[in-house]
């Protein structure tokens, strides 16, 4: 397997109920996680690196309306947007991201600016808007990334809240998007992008950009995470994993299926991620009724699925 290449994608945990999908948007699901799989594959066919088809990939996923992430990313209880978004590259373990960023058309781009125009790590707010600016990344105005989907499930969690409820299904509230892959040379990369969680405060970080949480590569895996940030960032849910394959010497089956289903779920972490390991192996486990997701290896045919 030395030669091949792996790279997996998602569009959330948060999907639509299986009574709610449509044939129609069932199909443009598929297609959307179909065209970032392509996106990221025609680097890695290529012998490109990692890093550039997790960029590509999560790119698509963000100019696709239907997941949350860059257009069509949630609103806050303030009714604005705000995205995070990270990318790491697994052989040297350089990472970057950003957090309640508005404006970049493609916010994980904004966060590969971080990792290679700065020394930092993670940039915020305005910083990271001037950074995207000096870095000269396309911008959009508020428009762009409206959807009417994602303000009536605004109306409707504010509408909830103020009856002191809340939705019952906690997946409705999620969604987010990511790629993992292991390029021709054996390196990894993980790359996580979101609008975070509907109605969620002005001003709050969720996992993806916290790396070791939601985002994660190494030389060991990649993973990308989507689901209830809080739960993924307080059990450093993508580092666990690693973790696990190289202390326990366990599979990345093993260890991505610990975390989603052992330690997540009982502490109310519903959602998911996918993970890729350096050789290879691809793995997709989520403990909510769906998550959008896919993956290609090598030569072989791009496989995508919500539930
Ligand atoms: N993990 C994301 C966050 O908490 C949201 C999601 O994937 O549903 O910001």
């Amino acid at each position: 397997m030395t030669d091949t290449f792996a790279l997996a994608v998602h569009g959330g945990a948060g999907t639509i109920g299986r009574a709610a999908l449509t044939p129609d948007i069932e199909r443009a699901t598929h297609a959307g996680l179909a065209r970032a799989l392509e996106a990221g594959a025609a680097v890695l066919r290529d012998g490109g690196a990692a890093l550039d088809a997790v960029t590509a990939a999560v790119c698509a996923l963000e100019d696709e309306p239907l997941f949350n992430a860059g257009r069509g990313a949630v609103f806050t209880s303030a009714g604005r947007h705000e995205m995070d978004a990270a990318v790491m590259n697994g052989a040297d373990r350089r990472a970057g991201a950003v957090a309640g960023l508005f404006g970049p058309r493609n916010p994980v781009r904004a966060a590969r600016a971080v990792m290679e125009r700065t020394p930092h790590v993670v940039l915020i707010g305005e910083a990271a808007e001037r950074l995207a600016r000096d870095a000269g990344l396309p911008f959009e105005e508020a428009g762009y990334f409206f959807t009417q989907k994602r303000w009536d499930a605004l109306q409707e969690t504010l509408a909830l809240r103020a009856r002191g409820e809340t939705s019952k299904d906690a997946s409705v509230r999620h969604g987010t998007v990511g790629a993992v892959a292991r390029d021709r040379l054996g390196n990894l990369a993980a790359a996580t992008s979101t609008g975070g969680m509907t109605g969620k405060a002005p001003g709050r970080v969720g996992d993806t950009p916290v790396i070791g949480a939601g985002t994660l590569a190494d030389d060991v895996c990649a993973v990308s995470g989507t689901g209830h940030g809080e739960v993924f960032i307080r059990f450093g849910a993508a580092a666990e994993i690693s973790a696990r394959m190289r202390h326990l010497g366990e599979s990345l089956d093993m260890a991505t299926a610990h975390v989603v289903h052992r330690i997540l779920a009982p502490n109310d972490g519903s959602g998911g991620l996918i993970a890729v390991d350096r050789h290879g192996n691809v793995a997709l486990p989520f403990n909510s009724e769906g998550m959008y997701r896919g993956y290609v290896k090598g030569d072989g045919t791009p496989v995508t699925s919500i539930f």
